[in-house]
């Protein structure tokens, strides 16, 4: 996609700080890092969400998340890492081309989700289940 900043990455027409490639992906830091390491895992093909992908992709990006993890952990010594993959603006994704962030993470570092959970009415909890379950394909 022509106007798509991963895209262009992907092809190597914009820098970036490439830690690992493949057939599949390429990874590389991202320019404004929650914490150093922080790393984004992309497919070279362009698909927008999770769900746009097809299994080789995700299956691709996946392996490269596991190595690309270790490394981050191995380079920064960080305590632990989360793994975050937004879909959609509303749930925060800027960029509009498919991407894993690894951010390496320790107990002092200060950054916090803020998950405000709920629960379930009575019947809700097994209704969702169903919703959900007859429409994995
Ligand atoms: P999103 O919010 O879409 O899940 O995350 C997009 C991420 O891409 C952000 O963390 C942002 O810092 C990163 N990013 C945006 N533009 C660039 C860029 O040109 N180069 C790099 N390396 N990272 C970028
Ligand atoms: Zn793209």
């Amino acid at each position: 996609m022509t106007d798509c900043i991963f895209c262009k990455i992907v092809a190597g027409d914009i820098p970036s700080a490439r830690v690992y490639e493949d057939a599949g992906v390429v990874a590389f830091l991202d320019i404004n890092p929650v914490n150093p390491g922080h790393t984004l895992v992309v497919p070279r093909v362009h698909v927008e969400r999770l769900t746009d992908a097809d299994e080789s992709v995700v299956t691709a990006v996946a392996a490269a998340v596991g190595k690309c993890a270790r490394a981050v952990m191995a380079a920064t010594g960080a305590e632990g890492f989360n793994v975050l993959q937004n879909n959609g603006a509303c749930a925060g994704q800027v960029v509009p081309h498919l991407h894993v962030h690894i951010i390496p993470r320790s107990a002092s570092d200060g950054f916090r989700f803020g998950w405000r959970q709920g629960g379930y009415g009575e019947g809700e909890l097994d209704a969702m289940r169903r919703r959900i379950a007859g429409r994995v394909s």
